[in-house]
């Protein structure tokens, strides 16, 4: 058998961990800081790099992400010094799909045309709302109209352009999301993320829920019906869903993001990022130190911040494939999981969440419905269930 990862490919993960503002929603590994000195920043990438490219050999790369944090707040030379470390340690092609998550305030899009030049080839923008009332309800620094002027400019610079919004948010009726979306598909996006507002404990709006101080947030019934309408309009506009929040006109899907989804290998760098690794037949999970100086620390004095956290047996990625790739609308190949651990799935569960109208079953493809999307996680409790 050969090496599984092989199946989906290599990608690389850059994390910048820095926000100007912390959304009052956000549980990501995001930090405000009054400086940054982005050139101890770019040394320490390079570092990094050069320390995972010597494990890994010469890789040919499928795709780069900069995520965050507000990878827009970097300058475009810090972005173009770590894509050429990249190059210098792996091999690109020319399709490699090289994404930077901005947002569209007018300063950062100023900054468009500086990594477009550093060879960044696709944007995806937090734009969260096309009304300002909400964009302040949700912390977000810029407006409507910025949003909309920075979208132009990334059309002109960038061959594949995304955003996000947020729905199932205060006070949204299923008219109001109607609107918004619909005129979200009206623009020439090529890729749309949508996300229902979670409250997450330890964020502002966590606190606030906690203290019954969080108001106007969807019944449960009225979210699970704009995510039904959600579907039905982007399909209908030409971005059917390729996962559970992630609609693309055909040819436009994230590739950085259908790696994890389709378990590729992937070397995380950066404050807080993890990683899966396949050296001489093992799949190792990385990790990093979660806070952005003691990471710089580290590396700055040892070379890698990069730490083997665990060799992931056989039927444990046999496990984690199936979770991730069930997220998406092409499911999970049967066989695949088979060959890695025979036995991992139960069978007859899974015949009966395929009788329930929960998953198809497809020359070994298996696929959930839009009904079992939206009950994801007890799917796969079921699935990965031992035999009793
Ligand atoms: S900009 Fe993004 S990463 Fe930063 S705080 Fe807001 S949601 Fe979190």
């Amino acid at each position: 058998m050969g090496e599984d990862w092989r199946n989906a490919g290599f990608g690389v993960y850059v994390h910048w961990p820095f926000c100007a503002a912390k959304c009052p929603y956000c549980d990501f590994n995001s930090h405000v800081r009054k400086t940054v000195d982005q050139k101890s920043w770019a040394n320490a990438y390079v570092a990094e790099i050069q320390s995972i490219a010597a494990r890994t050999g010469n890789r040919v790369i499928d795709t780069i992400f900069f995520g965050g944090g507000t990878p827009s707040l970097m300058e475009p030379d810090t972005v173009d010094t770590v894509l050429s470390a990249i190059r210098e340690n792996w091999t690109l092609s020319n399709t490699t799909e090289i994404s930077l998550e901005a947002n569209p305030t007018s300063v950062e899009a100023s900054r468009f045309k500086g990594f477009a030049d550093a060879g960044v080839n696709r944007i995806s923008m937090g734009v969260q709302a096309l009304n300002d009332t909400d964009l302040k309800a949700l912390g977000r620094m810029h407006t409507a109209q910025e949003a909309s002027q920075a979208f132009d400019i990334a059309k002109q610079n960038f061959d594949n352009v995304s955003f996000d919004l947020i729905y199932a948010r205060q006070n949204q009726t299923l008219a109001n999301w109607r609107t918004e979306l619909n005129a979200a598909l009206d623009m020439a996006v090529d890729h749309l993320s949508l996300y229902q507002l979670t409250i997450e404990s330890g964020t502002r709006f966590g606190d606030l829920h906690a203290r019954k101080r969080l108001r106007g947030l969807p019944p449960d019934d009225l979210a699970a019906d704009m995510y039904d309408m959600t579907q039905d309009l982007c399909a209908a506009k030409g971005l059917p869903s390729y996962e559970i929040s992630n609609h693309a006109r055909p040819g436009a899907e994230c590739r950085h993001n259908k790696i994890y989804w389709q378990y590729g290998d992937y070397a995380g760098i950066g404050p807080g990022a993890h990683g899966r690794l396949t050296f001489s037949g093992n799949r190792i999970a990385t990790d990093t130190p979660l806070m952005p100086e003691t990471w710089l620390e580290v590396i700055q004095s040892s070379g890698t911040a990069t730490r083997d956290a665990e060799t992931i047996s056989a039927a444990d990625q046999a496990a984690e494939y199936l979770m991730m790739s069930l997220r998406l609308t092409e499911g999970s190949d049967l066989s695949r999981v088979n060959a890695l651990s025979k036995d991992r799935v139960n069978t007859q569960r899974m015949a009966q969440m395929i009788e329930d109208g929960f998953l198809t079953l497809d020359n070994q493809h298996l696929c959930t419905t839009t009904k079992g999307k939206v009950v994801l996680n007890a799917i796969l409790g079921e699935l990965l269930a031992i035999e009793s």
